[in-house]
């Protein structure tokens, strides 16, 4: 089976599309989104709408449910903020009733997909060290795992002696008896340095995992952010990806 997998969209449909488009000529038999549909960019309620029509599955990520008050945007910065006070002005009744209803995370086929971490989904804390993966590791009852969150790609490995390695994600064989934590960036608001979208797909038969990137037309996206009045650290930061 070959599945496609992206996150973290964040209300931006110009580089959503291109990653659906791409996903098309994949061979894709089931796809995946690993949440935070919304928050940041100016098309929240069109990448809810798209995703839940074109997407076989989605999890819930901490944008979406600050977004319909259903968690507290007490930890987010300034910015974040004031972009999910706007996004939730602006949610439809539709938007909010699909976001009300994304699972926190789940178990297809021996794949966990969750949007932050596999052992605490709700305390929405981030992989980015050896010791957080291993938390997540020692909680993890399948031996892969999809993650999103911190918009910047990365692969974390355990190997049977316990050892913890990162890896490139831009290709990864997966080997029995290891165990793998994959993060494969952001679709709408990368933060590695490198502005293109990110998108992934895994062949479960050729057991490999390979990210791929994508430019989109950002300066639309960018128009659209100060025609709305968003905060203009978000509009900037998507040009250079960080
Ligand atoms: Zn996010």
């Amino acid at each position: 089976m070959r599945i496609g997998i992206f996150s973290d969209v964040h209300g931006n449909i110009e580089a959503l599309e291109v990653v659906l488009q791409a996903l098309q000529y994949e061979n894709i038999d089931r796809m995946i989104c690993l949440g935070d549909l919304v928050g940041y960019g100016p098309n929240p309620n069109q990448c809810v709408e798209k995703v839940i029509e074109e997407v076989d599955h989605v999890v819930a990520g901490n944008h979406d449910y600050a977004a319909i008050d259903q968690v507290s945007t007490e930890y987010f910065n300034e910015y974040a903020r004031k972009a999910i006070d706007w996004t939730h002005d602006v949610l439809t009744s539709a938007s909010i009733q699909i976001l009300t209803r994304l699972p926190l995370i789940s178990i297809e086929e021996e794949i966990t997909y969750v949007h932050a971490t596999p052992e605490e989904p709700a305390e929405w804390r981030y992989i980015f060290s050896n010791e957080d993966a291993c938390r997540s590791f020692d909680a993890m009852t399948t031996s892969l795992c999809f993650v999103g969150h911190s918009h910047t790609p990365v692969a974390f490995v355990r190997n049977e002696a316990d050892e913890i390695s990162i890896c490139d994600p831009t290709e990864v064989s997966i080997e029995e008896g290891k165990k793998y934590i994959i993060n494969e960036g952001s679709v709408g608001q990368p933060r590695d340095g490198d502005p293109r979208a990110c998108y992934g797909v895994l062949d479960t038969e050729g057991k490999r995992f390979n990210l791929k990137r994508l430019p989109y037309p950002v300066d639309r996206v960018q128009e659209k952010m100060w025609k709305e009045h968003l905060p203009s650290y978000l509009i900037h930061r998507l040009s250079v990806g960080l």
